[in-house]
């Protein structure tokens, strides 16, 4: 019989099968006529969602209707909760756009905290405000609860809102399975923490990350009209016109209002999954989630889950001995476990550009991983399936950027505020979206400005915070 690559073809201890390279390549690849029915399906799922309910894209109205005029003042709390940490922020706004004055502290969010009772979840919140309180005004221990505070909570989750300072959670994500959350406005759950801990504080604006996001980096950049989220989870809130939302069913927003924020939720685009290609290995990690068939476009592209897909590929690879034949790997190697295989692992094995993958080989046997007589052709495919995995997020959220700047008719020029791992931290991440946004856009991607907005989602709920204290100010 013949063999398609016999093995004396090439050394098998140091160069990969490239059957096996090729064989993924065609899974993972998203050549440049996906990407636009992608663009295409997106913008489309965006308009109807901006017409009635229940779409994959939520498209839900954040009742943010203004962008920071720099002038702002007072001094804010925020909160920002929804993802691998909480913080807890105060913003002193001085009236003029000059960096505005912030102290926050921050706190890791346990597993028990995302799975256990709501009533808890809503406690450990309150506690790290109170926590941030003892840190940073202590000396005044007595002033700082005589005070009302005035709060913004950024609560990243697909949230139903029925005003600047209420809403309802729709659904939980990024693994958060809290129980009687769902249905209930936030802001209650919050303010009643705060009341069986004496905080005497009062939630006026609740607010995505994205939101945030867009809002702070506007405070800076005038010319900003979408905000990105690229980590833990993914999403975008872009400038709507107010007149496009015809679902909209809330009290008449202020006179004179032209815009509003759109909180697109974008991470359950194509969950039908007709759109986008999945593999074998994208519907085994959704199948092992809380909700199988929801969010699955995040599950493509956000930093819990990417880091997951990749351990999916080598844990088959493994069993069919296209990778390890001849190494061994002990039973506790975070290789057997859920989410073992973090997406900073990705990170950085991308970053080892060294001829014999010397860190990739220190990550694999020293480091975490405990696999003992891995060769330099295993290593080599990691690192590919990494590329090819890390490769097709960027260029789904590069898709996911140039709709939201088409449908808003920005292609002659706008800036879009990123956070999160992926864009801050990822090797080579912001070039592979802005490379695919070329070819998505040809030359107009040139106008289309991608910025990194560093923790902007605290800051944001501050500012936003202050913009309804002013329509709140306005309206008497
Ligand atoms: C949530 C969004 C959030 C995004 C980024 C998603 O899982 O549904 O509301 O903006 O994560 O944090
Ligand atoms: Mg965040």
């Amino acid at each position: 019989a013949l063999a398609a690559v016999s093995s004396d073809q090439y050394d098998s201890d140091a160069l990969p099968n490239p059957e096996v390279i090729t064989r993924l390549n065609a899974m993972f690849a998203l050549p440049l006529e996906r990407l636009q029915v992608i663009v295409k399906q997106i913008i489309s799922d965006m308009k109807t969602g901006l017409e009635r309910d229940g779409g994959a894209i939520k498209m839900l109205p954040s009742f943010v209707t203004k962008r920071p005029s720099g002038r702002e003042h007072g001094s804010y709390l925020a909160i920002d909760f929804g993802g691998t940490n909480l913080r807890v922020c105060e913003l002193v706004l001085n009236g003029h756009s000059s960096e505005p004055q912030l102290l926050q502290s921050k706190f890791q969010i346990s597993d028990n905290v995302k799975t256990g009772s709501g009533a808890a979840l809503f406690d450990f919140i309150a506690e790290c405000v109170r926590s941030f309180f003892q840190t940073h005004h202590a000396l005044d221990a007595h002033d700082w609860n005589s005070k009302r505070w005035q709060l913004g909570f950024t609560f990243s989750f697909p949230v139903d809102q029925i005003s600047i300072k209420a809403g309802t959670l729709i659904t939980w994500t990024k693994g958060f399975t809290a129980t009687n959350v769902i249905d209930r406005d936030s802001v209650r759950l919050l303010e009643d923490a705060f009341e069986r801990m004496n905080l005497n504080i009062e939630v006026t604006a609740l607010v995505n990350d994205t939101t945030g996001t867009l809002i702070s980096h506007a405070f800076q950049n005038p010319d900003t009209y979408a905000g990105v989220i690229l980590g833990t989870g993914s999403n975008c809130a872009y400038v709507e016109k107010f007149a496009n939302i015809t679902k909209f069913r809330g009290p008449p927003p202020p006179p004179g209002t032209t815009e509003m924020l759109i909180n697109m939720e974008w991470g359950g685009f194509d969950d039908a999954q007709v759109v986008i290609p999945r593999t074998k290995y994208d519907l085994l990690l959704d199948r092992n989630t809380p909700t199988p068939g929801c969010y699955t476009f995040e599950q493509l592209i956000s930093g819990m889950y990417i880091g997951e897909i990749v351990r999916l590929v080598i844990l088959d690879l493994a069993r069919t001995g296209d990778v390890f034949a001849k190494a061994t790997i002990v039973a506790r190697s975070p290789l057997h476990k859920q989410y073992g295989f973090e997406t900073s692992y990705m990170s950085r094995i991308e970053r080892d550009h060294s001829f014999d993958l010397a860190d990739v080989k220190a990550l694999l046997e020293d480091d975490e991983f405990e696999i003992v007589g891995a060769t330099l052709a295993d290593r080599k495919i990691i690192k590919a399936v990494c590329e090819m995995v890390g490769l097709r997020s960027a260029r789904l959220a590069a898709a996911g950027v140039c709709a939201v700047v088409t449908k808003m008719n920005k292609l002659n020029g706008c800036t879009v505020g990123i956070d999160g791992s992926l864009f801050e931290k990822y090797p080579h991440y912001p070039n592979r979206m802005r490379d695919a946004m070329r070819e998505i856009l040809g030359i107009s991607s040139e106008n289309i400005s991608l910025e990194q907005a560093k923790d902007g989602s605290g800051q944001g709920a501050g500012l936003i915070a202050a913009l309804a204290a002013e329509a709140a100010a306005a309206a008497v």
